[in-house]
């Protein structure tokens, strides 16, 4: 059993609809396709919730409306026969009947992810109506059927893969399984979802649930590369990642995998491969378990993050005073990525900083507190990379003319992770690809 996801971009224009289409039939076996919304139509719901919470009703409507001429221009292309181009219009305009009622209701946060939830259904469904018109042995599986999360928000992965079983079995004979990324019910029974980029991860779990060979992320990029394209131009596709590398590119930056995406395959030891949509031959990433060490495989870089010292004469030589000044950070429910610490100072970072107010207020009893923003983490990945001698220095000496303000080293094996002002971001990825891959 394959696992494929195709995401917004992959699925966003008619004919790309029908690409899938084809490569789907060219993959053999039984698969399951995990389906994201068109692209741009999640931002879109984001936006007409965000209206109807504000009470701008107007500006939600004209959205609302915009969002549908889309679609009808998309089923007009999509399907060939006049009776499909009947069906497809059919799905859409009840879409958007329940879409209006959502936003004529009293809206509120439960309404707002019940909108959020009718992008991958309307792409499934009209997908699976694609593959219908085709006469491909297809069934659409909903995804609010199987999967859930808990209070914590986490995905309850024994239960999924429970309901799932009986499922599978009884489309044994089914080719093509089509089923909605994102989307899921919390423990209130609720429509909820994943969070933004979440489909990558509902890939991964169904994949975990019914230990598939292999889940496919199907995206508009030939695999993760060594940089930041971006930014660089200079970068290739990393033909092979082990788990621990993909889940540090994943969080420090590289776009293109939701970072929770590794874990269940880590978990059930199912290889991840990324793939490119449009050009379908490219060889792209194949994550799995076993990795060669100390190689350095590629750099990142993560922005927008918060840099905080905290300087006390109180801390030298007691206990506990790291645990106090933690447990602010877990008050106000924001994780920490890097710490660093001498006999009387602590330095962390934080990513989120919609509480930063509230932290530094309670952290100030502790001592002098010192916020700099606008802070970039450049990291450097790589399996058993501080096995590697050389390393630490040529990342140093690529980077001498740039001021650091805070390093990372050795809290993994596999990587180091380096604060600087993110106005140095540029040239720090520059000197990097030249002094660890010698590309400009
Ligand atoms: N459609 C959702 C988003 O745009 C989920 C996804 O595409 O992965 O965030
Ligand atoms: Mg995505």
């Amino acid at each position: 059993m394959l696992v494929l996801k195709f995401g917004g971009t992959s699925v966003g224009l008619p004919s790309r609809m029908k690409k899938i289409a084809d490569l789907v039939l060219h993959t053999q076996g039984q698969k399951i396709i995990v389906l994201s919304a068109l692209s741009g139509t999640t931002n879109s719901l984001v936006t007409i919730g965000d209206n109807l919470l504000n009470g701008e009703v107007n500006k939600a409507e004209d959205e609302i409306s915009t969002l549908e001429k889309h679609y009808n221009s998309f089923v007009s292309e999509l399907f060939d026969t006049e009776g499909f181009k009947a069906i497809g219009n059919e799905v859409i305009s009840r879409y958007f009947i329940l879409i209006r009622l959502l936003a004529a209701g009293d809206f509120d946060s439960k309404s707002y992810r019940e909108l959020l939830a009718q992008g991958e259904l309307l792409s499934t469904e009209l997908f699976y109506q694609h593959l219908q018109e085709r006469k491909i042995n297809s069934r659409l599986l909903p995804a609010l059927h199987f999967m859930t999360i808990d209070e914590n928000e986490e995905p309850e992965l024994e239960k999924i893969s429970l309901r799932l079983k009986p499922f599978l079995k009884s489309l044994a004979s089914v080719n093509v399984i089509v089923t909605q990324g994102y989307i899921c019910r919390n423990h209130k029974n609720e429509i909820d979802n994943l969070k933004r980029g979440g489909s990558d991860y509902t890939a991964s779990l169904i994949g975990a649930a019914v230990g598939a060979d292999e889940i496919q992320i199907w995206t508009d990029i030939d695999g993760m590369h060594n940089n930041d394209p971006r930014i660089v131009k200079k970068t290739f596709p990393i033909s092979h990642l082990t788990f621990d590398e993909a889940s540090e590119l994943a969080y420090f930056g590289a776009k293109i995998l939701h970072p929770s995406t590794i874990v269940p395959a880590q978990k059930y030891k199912i290889p991840v491969r990324l793939k490119n949509t449009m050009d379908e031959n490219a060889a792209g990433t194949i994550i799995s378990h076993e990795g060669e060490s100390g190689i350095v495989k590629a750099i990142a870089a993560k922005d927008g993050i918060t840099a905080i010292k905290i300087k006390s004469s109180r801390m030298l030589l007691a206990f506990g005073f790291l645990r106090k000044i933690f447990e602010v950070f877990e008050k106000y429910r924001t994780p920490i990525d890097m710490i660093s610490t001498s006999e009387v100072a602590v330095s962390v970072t934080i990513d989120d900083d919609s509480r930063l107010k509230q932290i530094v207020n309670e952290l100030h009893s502790f001592g002098t507190v010192e916020v700099d923003k606008n802070q970039s983490i450049i990291c450097v990945v790589g399996n058993r990379l501080t096995e590697n001698k050389e390393m630490l220095q040529q990342v140093f000496t690529s980077l001498r003319a740039i001021p650091i303000r805070m390093v990372s080293y050795g809290g993994s094996y596999n990587n180091i992770s380096l604060l600087i002002d993110s106005i140095h971001k540029e040239s720090a990825l520059k000197s990097l690809n030249q002094g660890l891959f010698n590309l400009r």
